[in-house]
């Protein structure tokens, strides 16, 4: 069953929807017309308290599904939905003391986009240009050779170097090819999500798959090409020093490492309408690491660092993960793995890196589901043709996550190839090509069967380092506080070590104690170990953080802090011994 689908035929006015979730079964009568917010309300009163944004719909137990605020403004009928139908309900627990009522979760049920998004929504991009010799206008005139381009401009895009035109850029050109000012005809949604699956509920009527097939049901042919367009163009490490920590861990091991990149989303200059993501810090997630490889451990403190990333007005942004080999030259080189006649990304790295983006989708207004693709970025460590260590920054294609959605595709021995799953009676497998253009310089449509090059998957970004830094975290490199999760090579955080790191504060200069607490890992710290402050006062801490991350003013928050019980317990503490 596809959530977003066409009216069904033989509609009765009154019906039973069930629900199935990890608190049990539920069963709610509803009508064809009644929105599915209204039905999300009624399901709100018989959950225990839990996060709107949260919660996902599927059609089975299997499938990830797709964000029940995207559509509770589509009705029932719209929906798709049929007498009896049964969906499989995700969604993370309310924060204790924080439950959530159901007049509130009407209130909260809307469809966020990010802040970036809303800004260019209203902007054109369009690229100026200067007057040219074949100009024969005055300075106030403008003609053919010297009228702005659109942002999607291809002879602009070779000239500058930019491998795909910009997200917004794209949005702005299928707009103005479907939806046209002039034209008055009715907004069509220009983005809506590939759906390569079989539906299982064919309007039809006929028995669901394997049983029955028919062209209502059957997703159609697939055709791989190369993302022309990218969600996010650039990765930007707001300070070298997070890079170079995160290098260290291999430095002193000899293992690989990943981690977790946490930041923002900002304006890219040097692409029109382009979008960079600012990464701050790098949580380094539980993990056992090998030298050719890291195996994830699970993430227990999932929530509680979700929640303290959401608190500092951040969000993750992105994985990043070693692949370095030293070369044994004594100089610091290292192997240059990755290149043009091996590969970039494996397939099993790709199809990874779209399940982290499947789990942060990009909330999207122009979409006919209210989410599109993903913001969520992956940046490979590793040596290059030179030999020295550098970064690399990619996205997997809406098709790509399509693909994994419907279990199309697995990872291949071959890392440059990915695999085409094998039809059975759970999946149906449409055909599917890829297109390239041959010996011959022709575009040919090649079969992907059994498998297909990885680079049809892959969009590539630039990385950098901004010009003037001013990272959200301000205690900097002199300020060391151990990093979460690396116990394996001797480094965990206990009091000794918030001593040390806290010795530094002389007296009350309370804008030492500022900067000191503007430190990812430390707050990573108090998160875990929430018995050193009250409740209260741990919330202090982190809105000292995010206001001087944010630049605003926190020298009140601080007097508070050090007035506080908690801290001065914690300084006597700290003081006496332990
Ligand atoms: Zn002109
Ligand atoms: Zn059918």
């Amino acid at each position: 069953m596809s959530l977003v689908g066409t009216q069904h035929p033989e509609s009765s006015n009154s019906q039973v929807l069930r629900f199935r979730s990890k608190d049990g079964l539920f069963r709610l009568n509803t009508s064809q017309g009644a929105t599915f917010g209204s039905v999300l309300d009624q399901l709100a009163s018989k959950l225990p308290p839990f996060k709107p944004e949260s919660l996902r719909l599927a059609s089975s137990p299997s499938d990830q599904g797709q964000l029940a605020m995207a559509v509770k403004d589509q009705s029932v009928q719209g929906l798709n939905l049929k007498h009896g139908d049964m969906l499989y309900l995700t969604y993370e627990p309310a924060e204790a003391g924080n439950s959530v009522s159901i007049s509130e979760v009407k209130e909260t049920y809307t469809v966020k986009q990010l802040p970036i998004d809303d800004i260019y929504d209203k902007e054109e991009g369009l690229i100026p240009r200067k007057r040219t010799s074949l100009c024969k206008h005055t300075d106030k005139g403008m003609c053919e050779y010297c009228s702005p381009l659109p942002p999607w401009d291809k002879g602009y895009q070779q000239e500058h170097n930019i491998k795909h035109i910009s997200f917004h850029a794209h949005i702005n050109e299928l707009n103005s090819l479907t939806n046209r000012k002039e034209s008055g005809s009715s907004y069509i949604a220009p983005l809506s999500e590939s759906n390569f699956k079989i539906n299982k509920n064919c309007p039809a009527g006929h028995d669901p798959w394997p049983k029955g097939i028919c062209s209502k049901c059957q997703p159609s042919a697939v055709t791989l090409q190369r993302q022309n367009f990218r969600m996010v163009d650039h990765v930007e490490f707001q300070d070298s020093e997070i890079i170079n920590e995160f290098i260290n861990a291999w430095r002193l091991s000899g293992t690989q490492r990943i981690g977790l990149m946490l930041g923002s989303y900002d304006k890219y200059e040097k692409v029109p309408l382009g979008i960079k993501a600012k990464v701050e810090a790098i949580y380094e997630l539980p993990q056992v690491d090998q030298e050719d490889g890291i195996i994830l451990q699970n993430w227990e403190e999932e929530q509680q660092i979700l929640t303290l990333i959401r608190k500092l007005d951040l969000q993750p942004v992105g994985i990043i993960f070693t692949d370095l080999l030293d070369a044994g030259s004594g100089n610091g080189s290292v192997i240059c793995k990755r290149h043009k006649d091996s590969f970039f990304l494996s397939s099993l790295e790709a199809i990874f890196a779209i399940k982290w983006q499947l789990k942060f989708p990009n909330i999207c207004k122009w979409s006919d589901s209210g989410v599109f693709s993903s913001k969520f970025v992956t940046c490979v460590i590793s040596g290059n043709t030179s030999g020295e260590i550098d970064i690399e920054a990619y996205q997997i294609s809406e098709s790509g996550e399509g693909l994994v959605k419907a279990d199309l595709i697995s990872p291949s021995t071959h890392p440059n190839e990915v695999y085409i799953n094998e039809q059975n009676d759970e999946r149906y497998v449409p055909e599917i090509f890829y297109q390239k253009v041959n010996e011959y310089g022709i575009q040919v449509k090649q079969h992907a069967t059994p498998s297909f090059p990885v680079e049809y998957l892959l969009v590539s970004l630039t990385h950098g380092f901004p010009e003037r830094s001013s990272p959200y975290f301000k205690a900097g490199a002199t300020n060391k506080f151990p990093i979460e999760n690396r116990a394996y090579i001797g480094e965990s955080a206990s009091m000794p070590d918030l001593k040390n790191y806290l010795s530094s504060i002389n007296g009350d200069d309370i804008s030492v104690l500022a900067t000191l607490l503007s430190n990812f890992h430390l707050l990573v710290y108090f998160t875990l170990n929430q018995d050193i402050l009250s409740g209260h006062e741990y919330e202090l801490l982190v809105e000292i953080a995010r206001k001087l991350g944010k630049g605003e003013e926190v020298l009140p928050d601080c007097y508070k802090l050090v007035d506080s019980d908690g801290w001065r317990t914690l300084q006597t503490i700290l003081q006496v011994g332990y």
